[in-house]
């Protein structure tokens, strides 16, 4: 089949997106990308939406094998936010006239579910923001205080679709346990988000084509499809990091499958490219997440080395995104950036 008819198949089968991400020829690429864009265009317009992140503890209770989070790494100094600190971001972050926050820690425990509820409540009470969580997998319980308290969002990745290196990674844990959480979220009201890592050690083609299909299925509103950068204190420090145009063939795959999701242009893709994100945006991407986390917190928080903007300071973040967004012909989103499937702004 010819790669225009391809491309204009509304639901694309695994040997589809797989012939997708393989494209090599320069000009079949840049087809992909176009669609992409124009996907991109037709459900979410021209509007790019911030998220400012918060993220107030690095400890993790977790080892997967290519974070410098994990529990086991001992060299990096470990910090959790006060609620004070948390709340002088947030205000912050609504000042600079975003209207998403996204509190993001690893898998700390040791951040009490009431501490959590507490911060939600207030952060609502007095901003209108929407909020997404990104806490890890924690309990039933703890996931629906936390929306009863106002979270909108969830964020969870699911990292790989493959069962076997989804249990490599996370060292023995059970794909099938994350999918039971991210339905559950979605089931009590969360918009959900999820997405995977490309280029992790081992990983194939297919293996990318069941998680672009493994989102479709979950009906996610949110999917990050970021590349994988190694982390020197981590099990996967000497690996290869991830090739910037097979993430973009990624983003711009997942555009044409998921049609009306939101889509990052990630800080990690930032990292490994100077224009990574300005890339991103032209591949099917809508949202930009810009790291709030004050000084001197926002150092330690190395799930990779090197991140994008790390020694800028966030007063900087809004201009700076702005023109970037406005090079490009796209405008920045002046509301919540709700989900897509169902506009609650
Ligand atoms: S990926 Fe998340 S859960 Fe895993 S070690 Fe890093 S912060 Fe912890």
């Amino acid at each position: 089949m010819k790669l225009t008819e391809l491309l204009n198949i509304e639901n694309l089968n695994k040997q589809g997106i797989i012939h997708l991400l393989s494209l090599r020829d320069e000009f079949e690429t840049k087809l992909l990308f176009a669609k992409a864009d124009k996907v991109r265009k037709k459900y979410c317009g021209d509007e790019v939406h911030l998220r400012g992140i918060i993220e107030f503890s690095n400890h993790c209770d977790q080892h997967c094998l290519y974070c410098g989070l994990r529990l086991h790494n001992k060299n990096l100094p470990r910090y959790r936010m006060s609620k004070d600190e948390i709340l002088n971001t947030a205000r912050f972050i609504y000042k600079a006239g975003i209207r998403t926050i996204v509190l993001q820690s690893g898998e700390d425990s040791l951040y009490d579910c009431s501490e959590i509820e507490s911060i939600i409540k207030e952060i609502k009470n007095e901003l209108n923001v929407a909020i997404t969580l990104s806490l890890g997998e924690r309990s039933f319980e703890e996931y629906k205080i936390w929306k009863d308290a106002g979270a909108d969002r969830y964020l969870l990745k699911h990292e790989t679709a493959n069962p076997k290196l989804y249990s490599i990674y996370h060292q023995g844990d059970d794909l099938e346990n994350r999918l039971v959480h991210l339905r559950y979220l979605k089931s009590i009201g969360y918009q959900i988000g999820s997405g995977n890592i490309i280029g992790l050690p081992k990983q194939t083609l297919e293996d990318i084509a069941d998680d672009l299909m493994l989102l479709k299925k979950l009906d996610v509103d949110m999917a990050s499809i970021s590349p994988f950068i190694p982390s020197p204190q981590t099990p996967y420090g000497n690996e290869t990091k991830a090739n910037v145009d097979l993430t973009l063939k990624g983003m711009a795959t997942a555009r044409i499958v998921l049609k009306d999701v939101h889509i990052p242009a990630t800080t990690a893709l930032g990292t490994l490219d100077e224009i990574g994100r300005e890339k991103g945006l032209k591949v099917g991407a809508n949202i930009i997440m810009p790291n709030y986390t004050p000084n001197p917190y926002r150092q330690n928080y190395q799930i990779y080395p090197d991140k994008k903007c790390i020694s800028d300071d966030p007063l900087a973040c809004g201009s700076c995104l702005t023109l970037m967004i406005e090079l490009l012909g796209r405008q920045v989103g002046k509301t919540k950036g709700h989900s897509l499937k169902k506009v609650l702004a």
